[in-house]
């Protein structure tokens, strides 16, 4: 639950979860339907899935016991390099340090100046001295990540300032996000929602038969109101994502958002991937 969610967020559905599924084996053997109801809200649904197809294998091939090496956990679904090392380090007190954008994002100041990248040499250095103490090395540089070392570095408030190289150097090696107003503009200007709308990112379903095109809802709609709009039409539960851009249709800006359907059974004609790039690479254009 914790993979791109921070664990103000988790805590509640992880405290409910753990109620409803207290062991891997009750998750095992829960269909996606029993499942949504104690997940719904928390986003990124494929990790859902993944959490399902996860307990069903350790059910089925591991006799019930997780895997515990980082090689093991990597196996599972859904578990990546990341995963698989704070597991390790959390569960099991493995000498594992979980890099993720974060982590790498405060070791890169600190040594590098905010410049390039952590190097495998950097991250050698480190696994050299955690010993025992990874799970709290891992769980410090993660908060410290989160509440001081953050994307706006709260730099006077760190008692690592001194011998911090980014602090030392202003901040330089770090470039400024660049901000494109012509997209912000282009986004509050659009007059209608150009919903895309797929299972899994394996199907994606038209609105029309002979080639492919997004739903087109007129207005700039909030996720909540899209939602309803697919409920009510087509008893569709869907995850709706925040809009991502905006395209040119029958020549007025659409705001662009992805929609992936969690419930219900879609009627509408499927079409691969690349048909749906083809036709927003397509409309960018124009
Ligand atoms: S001084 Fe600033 S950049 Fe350096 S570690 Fe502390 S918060 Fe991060």
């Amino acid at each position: 639950m914790l993979q791109q969610t921070q664990v103000s967020r988790v805590i509640g559905y992880y405290t409910r979860f753990l109620e409803r599924f207290p062991t891997v084996e009750t998750l095992a053997v829960t269909k996606w339907e029993d499942f949504l109801p104690y997940y719904a809200g928390l986003g990124y649904y494929a990790r859902g899935r993944n959490m399902l197809r996860t307990a069903h294998e350790i059910v089925q091939e591991h006799g019930g016991v997780f895997s515990r090496t980082v090689a093991e956990l990597e196996r599972l679904p859904g578990i990546g390099p990341y995963t698989a090392r704070a597991i390790a380090s959390f569960a099991y007190g493995a000498p594992e340090l979980a890099w993720d954008t974060n982590l790498r994002r405060v070791i890169g100041r600190f040594f590098l100046g905010g410049k390039g990248t952590v190097t495998p040499t950097v991250e050698a250095r480190f696994a050299s001295v955690l010993g025992r103490h990874a799970a709290e090395l891992n769980a410090a540089l993660m908060d410290f990540g989160a509440s001081l070392c953050t994307a706006r570095p709260k730099c006077a408030a760190c008692s690592l300032r001194k011998a911090c190289r980014y602090f030392r150097e202003g901040g330089r090696g770090e470039q400024k996000a660049i901000v494109r107003p012509g997209n912000v503009s282009a986004m509050a200007h659009a007059e209608q929602t150009a919903v895309i709308l797929h299972e899994n990112h394996t199907h994606y379903f038209s609105s029309r038969a002979r080639s492919y095109a997004p739903f087109l809802l007129p207005g700039r709609l909030t996720r909540a109101a899209i939602k309803e709009h697919f409920s009510t039409l087509y008893g569709l539960v869907l995850a709706v994502r925040p809009p991502h851009g905006t395209i040119r249709i029958r020549g007025r800006a659409a705001m662009l958002v992805h929609a992936q359907i969690l419930l219900g059974t879609p009627s509408f004609p499927v079409f691969p991937k690349s048909a749906v790039l083809r036709y927003t690479g397509a409309n960018k254009r124009r």
